[in-house]
């Protein structure tokens, strides 16, 4: 049974994951760990704490839905103890991704910038799409997520509009987070990316092709955080058993599906 450290319990995908743990029966929760003065929710027992140094031991895996900094330092704690990763926080910094990388030279890490198996299916869906229609249709993406989400545009909309953009051939500088003024005319090799942010959308992302008198939209919506919480957990058991590296969800699923 593979014990797993929950780093980031007391928040929104925390909480989530400590429910689709109580379900789980080849994966235990070992410790729950959080800010100081976070309020901890109920926990099956397993200890709390504030420091994830003080729980991690080697084969462990940790599961982070965090933050920036906290994610950064999870992926060095893990190299050092020689733990699996499954990191889920979206808005890090480059130096902070980079932490990734190093740390997957001595342990497995997943990481994902969204663990729902719908936004799998709709990646395949806008490469698909992308090849269907003309090359010079615009492609705009609009998500919505709810109004106490820290960073935007959100980290699956960045990465959809990535692929998008390296689909054209297009530069990293093509993408376009939001428009005011006069802008002027749309130019043809931008991906444009609109971030609505209130109640309680747990994650909605749109991704609109528009041609001249048409238009195709293709849409996930995640009504629940089980969606990812369920993503997280079969990456915490490929982890437990993988080599060191760099994983994305497609590996873990396709290493699932074998
Ligand atoms: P949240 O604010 O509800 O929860 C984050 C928790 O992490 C909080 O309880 C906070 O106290 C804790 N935390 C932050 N810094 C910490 C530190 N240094 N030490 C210990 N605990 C710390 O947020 P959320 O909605 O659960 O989302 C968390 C992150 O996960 C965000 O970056 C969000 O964008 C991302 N997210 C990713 C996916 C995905 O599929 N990859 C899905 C949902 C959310």
């Amino acid at each position: 049974v593979t014990q797993v450290v929950l780093l980031g319990s007391a928040g929104r995908m925390g909480r989530a994951l400590m429910q689709a743990l109580s379900d789980a029966g080849d994966l235990t929760l070992k410790a729950c760990v959080d800010r100081p003065g976070v309020a901890s929710p109920p926990d099956g027992g397993a200890p709390w704490g504030h420091d994830l140094a003080e729980f991690v031991a080697p084969r462990d895996v940790v599961i982070e839905f965090s933050g920036p900094a906290a994610a950064a330092q999870a992926a060095d704690l893990c190299a050092q103890r020689g733990a699996g990763l499954v990191s889920g926080t979206t808005g890090l910094e480059e130096s902070q991704e980079a932490a990734f990388r190093v740390a997957a030279r001595a342990t497995p890490v997943v990481r994902a910038a969204n663990f729902s198996l719908g936004v799998l299916a709709l990646r395949r869906a806008l490469a698909a799409v992308l090849e269907a229609v003309p090359a010079h249709w615009d492609v705009e993406i609009v998500e919505r997520h709810h109004r106490a989400k820290q960073d935007a545009p959100s980290g699956t909309a960045l990465e959809l509009a990535r692929l998008a953009a390296r689909r054209r051939g297009y530069p990293e500088s093509a993408l376009r987070a939001g428009r005011s003024g006069l802008t002027g005319v749309r130019p043809q090799a931008e991906i444009g990316i609109h971030a609505l942010r209130g109640g309680s959308w747990v994650g909605d992302h749109s991704i609109v092709l528009a041609g001249a008198g048409e238009s195709i939209e293709l849409r996930h919506v995640a009504q629940d955080r089980s969606a990812f919480a369920h993503g997280a957990l079969a990456a915490a058991r490929f982890v437990a058993t993988a080599p060191p590296g760099f994983y994305t969800l497609e590996e873990v699923v396709s290493a699932a599906a074998r």
